[in-house]
């Protein structure tokens, strides 16, 4: 798929002088990055869309609130829509309602397949890459090359040899960072507080004492088993979603620390909870690690940022595809209106579209609410969950992304809900809550 289709923008062919020339270059080939490029070629703009490895495949496990997905997807996007349940520490279980399991290959297939448009390069930029050339942009990509070596005895490249990096120049009316998170444009600190699992694939009748046909556990919060020596006193859950293919997810999920709860214990405490309750997991299982970023601050207005680097991350939660999706679109046409020829013009557009007021104001309240879970006693943690539960509030405040008004409700509602020692705490975390913050 690498290379150039319809009327895309055309790079330079091979030793010619000069920049490739593009209306949009957009960073990064993830679920944002793709949906966006595409969007953007059948708006009419001449798109480039550069990653480091444009081929490699995708394997998260993506889910997603059905609300918050773009009402044309493909059936072939969506693998299971089961309906979601949350188990509470003594055992209930409360109704959360739909939730989508995406089809990762589908969905990256139906991408792929409206890239016909878009010039897709292999390379990367670095922060200091991306240049502020006039009205324009001055991109250096730099393609990733073979290694080097010297062809002596072993006849061949190795590992720790240099690799001959080539360079491309993309002179671009607007660039979109959609590099992920942290932005690669824009690296975060370090030990910032992310989210962390491991998870096993099992067949689903194995995984039948934990998770029942047609159902998602969105969040098991009983404990994973006796505290092993070693083991923070974090509390974790289980997290367990069909693929509907016979096949389902089984991960013990860290929702957000700081520092991310580490892998190993993670991995041990699903041991312990899958044996408890007896389920046999088969040697040599599929198994899929998590560890991202939550807490991101909104970032600046050059380049645009968009999927995860903006942050469209929930931070609650981590989910970011589904806006993303939902999103691409409505932001192309945005682009569209003003590009090539008043960059700034769409710069401004785009801020608009992705950041208004209400949106802003829920990030701010998404991040408080996890400050809050982070800043809560561990023993108290599923007791705030309970409360999360315990009404359809909670769902209110992990979608709509500009639904100040259901943010609201959803945080006076698990307010309401929750145990003194809980709401003691949640007053306390409101005390010291920034209104301007990013
Ligand atoms: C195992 C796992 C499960 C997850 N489950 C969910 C889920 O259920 N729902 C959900 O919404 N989210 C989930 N997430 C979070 C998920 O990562 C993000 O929501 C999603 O991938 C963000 O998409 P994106 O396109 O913004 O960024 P990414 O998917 O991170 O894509 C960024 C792309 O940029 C490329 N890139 C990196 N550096 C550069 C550079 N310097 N120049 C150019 N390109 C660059 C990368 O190669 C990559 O292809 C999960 C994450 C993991 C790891």
């Amino acid at each position: 798929m690498t290379g150039t289709a319809g009327g895309a923008a055309a790079p330079q062919p091979s030793g010619a002088p000069g920049p490739t020339v593009a209306d949009v270059l957009v960073l990064g080939g993830g679920p944002a990055g793709r949906a966006l490029a595409a969007a953007c070629a059948e708006a009419g703009l001449r798109t480039l869309l550069a990653d480091p490895a444009p081929e490699r495949a995708w394997t998260a496990t993506y889910c997603a609130w059905p609300e918050e997905l773009p009402p044309h997807l493909p059936a072939t996007t969506v693998a299971a829509r089961p309906e979601a349940v949350a188990v509470l520490p003594g055992g209930g279980t409360r109704a959360l309602g739909p939730y989508a399991v995406l089809d990762t290959a589908g969905l990256r297939a139906h991408l792929d397949a409206r890239l016909a448009g878009v010039t897709v390069l292999p390379g990367r930029a670095a922060g200091d890459d991306v240049r502020p050339d006039g009205h324009r942009y001055r991109v250096r990509l730099r393609v990733p090359g073979d290694r080097g070596g010297d062809g002596g005895s072993s006849g061949g490249s190795s590992d720790t040899a240099p690799r001959n990096d080539a360079t491309q120049v993309v002179d671009a009316a607007l660039v979109v960072d959609a590099t992920g998170a942290p932005s690669r444009l824009r690296p975060g600190l370090a030990g910032g507080t992310e989210q962390t699992a491991w998870g096993v694939v099992v067949d689903e009748r194995a995984a039948a004492p934990v998770v029942r046909p047609g159902e998602a556990v969105f969040m098991d919060w009983r404990s994973p088993g006796p505290h092993r020596p070693g083991w923070t006193d974090w509390p974790t859950f289980l997290y367990a979603v069909p693929y509907g293919d016979g096949t389902v997810l089984l991960e013990e999920t860290s929702l957000a620390r700081r520092p991310g709860l580490p892998l190993p214990e993670l991995r041990d405490r699903l041991t312990a909870r899958l044996a408890g309750a007896g389920v046999t997991v088969p040697d040599g299982a599929p198994v899929e690690r998590v560890r991202f970023p939550v807490d991101t601050p909104r970032g600046p207005r050059h380049p645009v940022g968009f999927g995860a680097a903006t942050p469209l991350v929930h931070p609650a939660t981590g989910f970011s595809v589904a806006p993303a999706l939902g999103l691409a679109p409505r932001l192309a046409a945005e682009l569209a209106r003003y590009l090539p020829h008043d960059p700034a013009a769409a710069t401004t557009a785009a801020r608009r579209l992705l950041w208004p007021r209400s949106a802003r104001a829920v990030h701010r309240l998404r991040r408080h609410g996890l400050r809050t879970v982070l800043e809560m006693p561990p023993h108290l943690v599923p007791d705030f969950f309970d409360a999360f539960f315990a009404g359809r509030s909670g769902r209110a405040f992990l979608t709509g992304r500009d639904d100040l008004t259901g943010t609201l409700a959803g945080m006076a509602g698990v307010f309401r809900a929750a145990p003194p020692a809980v709401r003691t705490r949640m007053l306390r975390s409101a005390a010291a809550f920034h209104p301007n913050g990013r």
